[in-house]
């Protein structure tokens, strides 16, 4: 690879097994909680296992606080693994598809024949591995688009979602996946906007101030940071004048009214399950 005769010293070696597309079927036992690569083992085709890593560490995180500060009963910890393992799998399905289509490739015989033949074979086998990497690499729908629609301290509306695409990723502020970002004035991220643990937004027009809110979160103890922006694009997308994100940047709930402050806190802090 250098050009020339090098000295090289070997300082250790291991085996590393390409291929593993393994989730583990409790992600809990007890007060013992895992995440990462000791629950959901990828090839790394995509490059998921240390994102999906880092999610199940954000998931985790403020629901343990939650828990630790008094706020939240312990039912809120189940909900880590009923939340991230399907997204576990979704994300270690995704890899392994991207794994097998370039690991099941074979170059046809001729392909390093000086002739026409050759040439043909050679282009064609490029223009499928360049497709490969740009679907392997070109993925916003698997980063952002995985979604807790079916978690019980997500009040979701029984919409049908868009399909699931690695490569497509459509900004939905529907309750269960990551609030959609918007740059303020072209110049300052809405997510900066956001409270250090939960956010309440009110966009305009708002026909509620959002007062039960925050009267109910300061009962529950909850951190709450009240939002407000002018910017009109913003209803365009979140739909609905009150929007509540929790500490891990999804959305979980929105709507035009908090006369339903204290069941709708009560339920994203896991006290009752969401309706159904
Ligand atoms: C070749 C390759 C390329 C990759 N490319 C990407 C990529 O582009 N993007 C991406 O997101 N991910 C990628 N990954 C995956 C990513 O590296 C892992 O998903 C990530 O490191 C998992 O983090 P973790 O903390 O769960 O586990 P680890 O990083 O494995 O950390 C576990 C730690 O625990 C230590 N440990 C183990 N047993 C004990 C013990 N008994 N006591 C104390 N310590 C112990 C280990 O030494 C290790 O330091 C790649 C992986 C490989 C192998």
């Amino acid at each position: 690879m250098v050009g020339y005769p090098v000295e090289g010293e070997i300082l250790s070696r291991g085996t590393w097994t390409a291929g593993f597309a393994l989730v583990a079927e409790k992600f809990q036992a007890g007060r013992i909680f895992l995440g990462g690569d000791a629950v959901h083992l990828f090839t790394p085709a995509g490059g998921l296992g240390y994102n999906t890593a880092v999610d199940d560490a954000v998931n985790l995180g403020w629901k343990l606080a939650s828990v630790v500060k008094g706020n939240a009963p312990s039912f809120l910890l189940d909900t880590y693994e009923l939340e991230r393992r399907p997204v576990a799998v979704r994300n270690t399905g995704f890899a392994r598809a991207f794994a097998e289509s370039i690991g099941n490739y074979v170059p046809k015989p001729d392909i390093e024949a000086d002739s026409d033949l050759g040439s043909d074979l050679r282009r064609e086998a490029g223009a499928y591995l360049e497709a490969h990497g740009r679907s392997e690499f070109n993925i916003p729908g698997v980063t952002f688009g995985a979604r807790y629609d079916h978690s019980p301290i997500i009040l979701a509306e029984g919409e049908g979602q868009a399909p699931d695409l690695p490569e497509v990723y459509v900004p939905n502020a529907a309750p269960g996946g990551r609030a959609p970002h918007v740059w303020l004035n072209c110049q300052t991220s809405l997510f900066d906007r956001f409270g250090f643990e939960w956010t309440l937004l009110r966009l305009r027009p708002s026909s509620s101030p959002g007062t039960e809110f925050v009267t109910a979160a300061r009962m529950a103890g909850m951190d709450l940071t009240v939002v407000d922006i002018k910017e009109d694009q913003l209803r365009a997308i979140y739909r609905e004048p009150l929007v509540l994100i929790r500490p891990d940047q999804v959305i979980a709930w929105r709507g035009d009214g908090d006369g339903d402050a204290v069941q709708i806190i009560e339920t994203v802090l896991g006290h009752i399950p969401a309706k159904r």
